[in-house]
């Protein structure tokens, strides 16, 4: 939820666990190891990068199409 609600993509507003659930399941092939990729791949980056308290977005490849980091830059 963090990641994709800094970023802007998914049902932003939603703090649901269902509700975001539902919006990957939707928009991902039915496909167990996609699945599993995703989420480790999420969970690093949430670890390592999109960290609760302090993200570091000078170092994301994600930044140029982040609301989050574009939103810091803006006064
Ligand atoms: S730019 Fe910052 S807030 Fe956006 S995804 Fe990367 S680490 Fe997270």
């Amino acid at each position: 939820m963090r990641l994709f609600a800094r970023l802007g993509v998914g049902p932003v507003a939603s703090r649901d666990y269902a509700t975001w659930q539902a919006f990957f399941v939707a928009n991902l092939p039915e496909d167990r190891d996609l699945w599993a990729r995703y989420h480790a791949l999420i969970v690093m980056h949430c670890k390592h990068l999109c960290r609760k308290r302090s993200p570091k977005c000078g170092e994301c490849t994600l930044a140029a199409r982040c609301l989050f980091a574009r939103s810091e830059r803006t006064p």
